[in-house]
């Protein structure tokens, strides 16, 4: 384990253009539940409720929805950045960083420190709420003190359009920006690690394949297999914290081990 943390690390020292592709397994150890870990979301709603078109079609859809979705922001709003988070952006400091693809609404990657250049979020964000008529964003927490003050399907104040949280729900279309750019960093990319994610949901699962074609390395590191497990370089089955914290020690102390803080976390 130590050899392989030890050859990411050279890699990521001599990457010219470094892509982190984080999912829902990056934020488990920020006490943000994933969608397909035993006791995650899907082990307590059905993802049809998390349709866009159910959204669309009615009221009691609705609010099913606002109602699962104020239980979910909770976590998110109170969580912290991980050492994972922590260790990408300080990839960033350290100028090794090209971008993050995420697929993750948290807003971690922020709080942790990255800049708003360096991240695209494939599936948006909980942090703000927009109206699906006219556009208008609102504050996320402004919205929840209606919910909490009896409002059920929140409209908006302009136009009475309906309010949704600014994520991607299934069937709803990703943002073609931030989606085509990237695609575009992927392919350009020449180190792509995965972290945190079961790779199943499309097209954002296709991005490691696009790095692979496009000549990058390919890292996963994720607790479970994945379906791209084959393809990659290097695959690393652990704890996307720890895993990260110690790439990121060699990568400071220039690749010298110390033998006092050899840790075993798998
Ligand atoms: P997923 O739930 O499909 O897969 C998560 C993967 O992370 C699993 O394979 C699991 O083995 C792994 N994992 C869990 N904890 C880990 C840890 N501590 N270290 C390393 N690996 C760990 O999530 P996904 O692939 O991101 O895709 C599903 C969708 O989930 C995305 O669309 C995303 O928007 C949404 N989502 C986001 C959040 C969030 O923003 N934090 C939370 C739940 C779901």
């Amino acid at each position: 384990m130590e050899q392989q943390l030890i050859q990411i690390a050279q890699w990521i020292i001599t990457s010219k253009r470094l892509v982190v592709f984080s999912g829902a397994g990056l934020s488990t150890e920020s006490g943000i539940p994933d969608f397909r870990s035993p006791g995650g979301v899907w082990d307590k709603y059905d993802p049809e409720d998390f349709y866009f078109q159910n959204f669309i079609a009615s009221e009691a859809s609705r609010e099913k929805y606002w109602q699962m979705a104020t239980e979910m922001y909770e976590p998110i709003k109170m969580a912290q950045p991980n050492q994972a988070h922590l260790a990408i952006a300080e990839l960033e400091k350290l100028g090794k960083l090209d971008c993050v693809i995420t697929q993750n609404i948290d807003g971690l990657h922020f709080k942790a420190g990255n800049s708003e250049e360096k991240i695209l979020q494939l599936h948006g964000t909980a942090i703000f709420v927009s109206c699906l008529s006219c556009r208008k964003q609102y504050d996320r927490d402004e919205i929840q003190e209606r919910i909490k003050k009896g409002e059920k399907a929140p409209r908006c104040d302009d136009c009475g359009g309906i309010l949704k949280p600014a994520t991607i729900s299934f069937g709803q279309s990703m943002p073609e920006k931030e989606t085509q750019e990237a695609y575009d960093r992927s392919s350009r990319s020449d180190l792509f690690i995965v972290i945190g994610s079961s790779l199943v949901v499309q097209p954002a699962a296709s991005m490691p394949l696009v790095a692979k074609r496009g000549g990058a390395r390919l890292v996963i590191i994720n607790r479970d297999p994945t379906p791209y497990d084959d393809l990659a370089d290097l695959v690393i089955h652990g704890q996307a914290g720890p895993t990260m914290a110690s790439i990121l020690e060699y990568i400071k102390k220039d690749l010298i081990p110390d033998p006092q803080s050899h840790e075993e976390y798998v």
